[in-house]
């Protein structure tokens, strides 16, 4: 696809399309060698962009030089998926779900992802083999009743090694709900042809979780691919992260998940961010983030709110917000994680 081809991956190419301040240049020069995620943007995302440093696009994907600063609250693997891996590239935190990792690859590098130590390492698309043995895995699980195909992005892949995916899932668990995880509404939607909406369509029961954090993503292209999916009987939720400078902010929450309900998708979570390192920056502080889904819960309606949510860090599990906040000690809350125990995270 024309769109990954020409992504922009260097301050080179980015310079051929929007003029690049000292400080950038030499902030892509420093990312470059040191293993970090790298500049990663489709021309589509780029054209969303409006101008200056506060632009809700760019400061998603162009790097900050505060992404190199010491961070000690950031933890080395955010979720603990180390600590859940049940075989490769299959991660079991909950009893009725597993996560599949199937490629390292994304149309456009998000600044916040919490897994951007793991992408710089894992480009490529699940092996055949790597396929088989996870299906072989699901299929001595009956009690999994979702999986989530995740990544990186899985549908950056090929239309053929998708199908070939999901049908070697299929065949090992012919009820299980399959649930895409993918950013590609918002970074690449012309990736949802024809062909790749019937691939989808063909191994129902199956739910796209697309990412949108500012409505800026909900372009016409969006648009189109949402309604594409939707029409083709697919259901599709949106998840969000919260991130400071970007969308934290009621006015444009509410504008986003009122228009993610408008173009047919319900908004799922609202995730606080995750502490991984070189994301501080982004990171909206749970207080403020606390006022502002109170604020929200004022203005949207039950179909409009998602549920607020943060991983307990370190692996504990999804804890809601503000219900799993049982106290506060100094600058951290202390939450209730779903297994009963108690994990902590900044105020
Ligand atoms: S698309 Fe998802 S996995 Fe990829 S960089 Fe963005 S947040 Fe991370």
């Amino acid at each position: 696809m024309s769109q990954l081809r020409d992504s922009v991956r260097s301050a080179e190419d980015l310079a051929l399309r929007m003029p690049l301040s000292p400080e950038l240049r030499e902030t892509l020069e420093r990312l470059e060698g040191t293993g970090l995620l790298p500049l990663r943007a489709t021309p589509y995302w780029l054209s969303r962009a409006g101008s200056g440093p506060g632009d809700p696009i760019l400061a998603q994907c162009l790097p900050s030089p505060r992404e190199f600063e010491p961070d000690p609250r950031a933890v080395p693997d955010p979720l603990g998926e180390a600590r859940h891996r049940a075989a490769p590239s299959l991660v079991r935190q909950y009893r009725s779900r597993a996560l599949l990792r199937a490629s390292g690859e994304c149309a456009v590098h998000c600044r916040h992802c919490f897994r951007r130590t793991l992408l710089p390492s894992e480009r490529g698309f699940l092996s055949r083999e790597d396929q088989a043995a996870a299906a072989a895995w699901l299929a001595e699980r009956p009690e999994i009743r979702e999986i989530l195909v995740s990544g990186g992005d899985p549908l950056v892949a090929s239309d053929d090694r998708i199908g070939n995916l999901l049908s070697a899932l299929r065949a090992a668990r012919p009820e299980a709900l399959l649930r895409i995880c993918t950013r590609c509404p918002s970074t690449l939607p012309m990736r949802f042809t024809p062909g790749l909406v019937e691939i989808l369509r063909s191994f129902r029961p199956l739910r796209v979780v697309a990412h949108f954090n500012h409505p800026r993503e909900l372009s016409p292209q969006a648009e189109e691919a949402l309604g594409t999916l939707v029409d083709a009987g697919i259901p599709v939720l949106s998840q969000t992260v919260l991130l400071a400078g970007i969308n934290d902010d009621p006015d444009v929450l509410e504008s986003l998940f009122s228009g993610l309900v408008r173009r047919g998708v319900q908004p799922y979570y609202l995730f606080q961010g995750d502490l991984a390192a070189g994301t501080a920056h982004l990171r909206c502080p749970l207080s403020r983030g606390l006022e502002i889904y109170s604020e929200l819960r004022t203005r949207l309606s039950g179909l409009e709110l998602p549920r607020y949510a943060v991983d307990a860090p370190g692996g504990g599990g999804k804890v809601f917000l503000p219900e799993d906040i049982v106290g506060r000690e100094g600058d951290r809350y202390i939450l209730r994680t779903p297994s009963g125990g108690r994990a902590s995270y900044p105020a």
